[in-house]
């Protein structure tokens, strides 16, 4: 079994993607090279800003390149939640935007003629409990009247012969939903920046930021650059830059497992529709068919404080064929991890402190949202936008919190209790 991310290795970074060397001065400077810094600097640069994204590894070597390849709309936390603590207007914003995101996600693709197996074919959200899907039924019916938004409820049987698996009490199919192939949508992205003008930085991390009149001296490994304006999109990975962003984002880890290729009969058991699908719990599993035809599963579950690769995956596994016994057969074929910038509302958020702008916090549920808070934040940074939802929304922010070590076990054992009682 391999120990690195199945797509990395299905579809590497193209030696024909650019590499930029690190300029004296740019308009704006876009720390991080995942999904929200790429789509970021593809809405600057096509406005005709000189902007870079200064990565501190390979272009997407974070959660862009480690992720399920899972398009959905919403977000981790209930739109029930968003209502209450934001209003019905900023509530409508905020699932409104979440559909668009999706779509971006598309005319990107379209627009740049990316080729990642980008499909639009539905996600599935299996309830976990029987008392999960009572809750689902109240929803379907919720987001019908309220928001003219149709989600298929599925019995359990139905979902027993859409997945496989007599694990689920039922489910919901929302059809808006798509799956993609995660790195190459990450260079295609990326290329298109680079066309655009955008320069990718790569190797670079940055180490420390110096705020002066007109703008930042920038430091990294690569040496300093000067910028107008600075963009954060490092997700759970740095708070150590701009200290009061750390007090809204710690990083959680998600770990995945991929099976050696099915046989034709093992897809069309297991999958007949290729719906992507997650279960209802906070710390959820997710799993889909890879477009070569893998089972694809893996959790955000709590994993304990820098966990064991191999036993996380032997414990997936466990848990695998439980729910798919038709899987218990297969050998395992490639197992990793990687982090999710989690923020205590499970939202993600736009804003600014100390003159940095940032955007990230996406929970685990960011590949359609990086592209809508990156091209936001590009679009606020060259004056095209005023606001945004996501600014609108003040972060919950823990003055208590500053080190992963002390809170991630913490909140690790609360989401399981809300699983548990629930
Ligand atoms: C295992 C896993 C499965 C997931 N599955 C899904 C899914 O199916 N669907 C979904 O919607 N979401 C999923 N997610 C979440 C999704 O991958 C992320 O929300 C999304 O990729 C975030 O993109 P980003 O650009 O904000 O962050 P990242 O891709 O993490 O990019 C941040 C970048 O910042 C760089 N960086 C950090 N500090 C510095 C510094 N000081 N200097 C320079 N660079 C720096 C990092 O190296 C990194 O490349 C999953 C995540 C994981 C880990």
């Amino acid at each position: 079994m391999k120990t690195l991310p199945f797509w990395q290795d299905d579809y590497p970074r193209p030696d024909t993607l650019p590499v930029s060397v690190l300029p004296q001065r740019v308009d704006v400077a876009i720390i991080g090279g995942g999904y929200t810094g790429l789509s970021a600097a593809y809405a600057l640069a096509r406005s005709g800003v000189e902007t870079a994204v200064l990565e501190q590894d390979r272009i997407g070597a974070g959660a862009s390149s480690r992720h399920a390849g899972i398009v959905t709309t919403g977000f981790r936390q209930s739109l029930a939640n968003l209502f209450d603590w934001h209003g019905e207007a900023v509530g409508r914003q905020l699932w409104q935007a979440s559909l668009e995101a999706v779509d971006l996600v598309g005319e990107i693709v379209a627009d740049e003629g990316i080729s990642c197996d980008f499909t639009r074919r539905g996600h599935l959200t299996l309830a976990a409990k029987p008392s999960h899907f009572a809750s689902m039924k109240q929803l379907v019916a919720w987001l019908a009247d309220e928001m003219d938004f149709t989600v298929q409820l599925l019995s359990p049987d139905e979902v027993e012969t859409a997945v496989g698996s007599k694990a689920y009490f039922g489910g919901m199919l929302n059809e808006w939903s798509a799956s993609l192939h995660p790195t190459k949508y990450l260079y295609g992205l990326a290329g298109a920046v680079a066309r655009q003008g955008g320069l990718l930085c790569e190797k670079t991390a940055v180490t420390r930021l110096e705020k002066f009149a007109n703008g930042f001296n920038i430091q990294t490994s690569q040496g300093t650059v000067k910028a107008r304006e600075v963009l954060l999109a490092t997700n759970g990975n740095d708070g150590k830059l701009v200290r009061p962003v750390q007090r809204l984002i710690f990083p959680m880890s998600s770990v995945a497992i991929v099976t050696e290729s099915l046989t034709a009969a093992q897809q069309r058991y297991l999958n007949p529709n290729g719906w992507s699908a997650q279960d209802s719990r906070w710390l959820p599993h997710y799993f889909r068919l890879t477009p070569d035809g893998r089972f694809l599963f893996g959790s955000h579950r709590y994993w304990g404080l820098d966990p064991d690769l191999l036993d996380v995956a032997a414990t997936l596994r466990q848990q695998l064929i439980q729910r798919f016994p038709l899987l218990a057969e297969v050998p395992l074929a490639y197992a990793w991890g990687g982090n999710l910038g989690q923020t205590f509302d499970m939202v993600p958020h736009i804003g600014r402190v100390n003159g940095v702008h940032f955007a990230l916090g996406y929970s685990g549920q960011g590949v359609a949202l990086s592209a809508y808070l990156g091209r936001e934040a590009g679009l606020l940074l060259s004056g095209q936008k005023r606001t945004s939802p996501f600014v609108t929304i003040q972060p919950a922010m823990r003055f208590y919190y500053r080190k992963y070590g002390r809170i991630a076990p913490l909140l690790g054992h609360y989401y399981r209790f809300l699983d548990w009682i629930s």
